[in-house]
């Protein structure tokens, strides 16, 4: 397998693979939305609320939140050596929330949430979670843990995470007469004049539309778009819980995880 970063930033990792398979890619694909643990609030005691927002709105606002997260210090409820429902510091941080609109309307942002852990903290301070009018007060006590994407969405690491073949464009030079009309139409500016010949601008932009071989107007077509087999385009966007690269080396892990208890399984049907 080969592996080559096209972009990598906070948020976005950009990748081009090589020699795999379909399967395989969509199986990564599936863990890291579904599989890849992230924290998010779980529970949330009320303590106080005057707002117009009823209390599970307000949860629900809460629970939707992405905090970040640390994958190395908290284990997943269902793993935990406490046993317990309510959890103990391994596997449960508490955030609390006590605000008041004393001046006047405000909005309450999710800065204002106080994490007992200051590595659990919301990925963003300007995440409104409700508006108050004056003198309501909003009092409440949160609990958050590691969960996974296949039981909410709320704990699906990613906002994105998909992939795509890698294109191959074609311009058969004695079939096109260079009438642009390829050019104007692609949506993804893949193409371009070069003089007055049409030349592949940024390949990796192309999402195999076929628009540029539909718009070309010679019956045996100037261009040809097919796409590499077994070469992938992924790109995983994070909500910022966790930076991507971890979430890709957590999905692997996992993957890995599960060929062997799979591996085990048959072993034991075929005593
Ligand atoms: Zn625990």
């Amino acid at each position: 397998m080969k592996i080559e970063v096209l972009e990598k930033n906070e948020a976005n990792l950009r990748l081009t693979i090589r020699d795999v398979d379909v399967p395989s890619m969509n199986a990564l694909r599936r863990i890291a939305l579904a599989e890849v643990p992230s924290m998010a609030i779980d529970e949330v005691v009320m303590i106080e609320n005057s707002s117009i927002l009823q209390d599970e709105i307000i949860s629900h606002r809460l629970g939707l939140t992405p905090l970040k997260t640390d994958l190395d210090s908290y284990n997943l409820p269902e793993d935990c050596s406490c046993k317990s429902e309510f959890g103990c510091s391994l596997c449960r941080v508490t955030l609390t929330l006590d605000a008041e609109a004393k001046e006047g309307t405000r909005i309450v942002y999710s800065g204002e949430l106080v994490s007992e852990n200051p590595g659990i903290v919301p990925v963003s301070d300007r995440i409104p979670i409700i508006k108050m009018a004056k003198g309501q007060k909003l009092k409440l006590e949160a609990y958050a843990r590691l969960g996974k994407g296949k039981n909410h969405a709320k704990w699906q690491p990613v906002s994105m995470c998909a992939y795509k073949y890698f294109p191959k464009i074609t311009v058969a030079s004695k079939i096109c007469e260079d009438c642009t009309k390829c050019v104007d139409i692609c949506p993804k500016k893949v193409l371009g004049m070069k003089g007055n010949k049409v030349e592949v601008r940024d390949l990796l932009a192309c999402n195999l539309c076929m628009d540029c071989v539909e718009a070309c107007p010679q019956e045996s077509k100037g261009i040809k778009v097919e796409w590499e087999k077994n070469a992938f385009i992924l790109n995983i966007e994070s909500t910022g819980v966790l930076p991507p690269e971890r979430i890709l080396r957590e999905a692997t892990k996992i993957l890995d995880k599960q060929l062997k208890e799979f591996e085990e399984q048959v072993k034991v049907e075929e005593k």
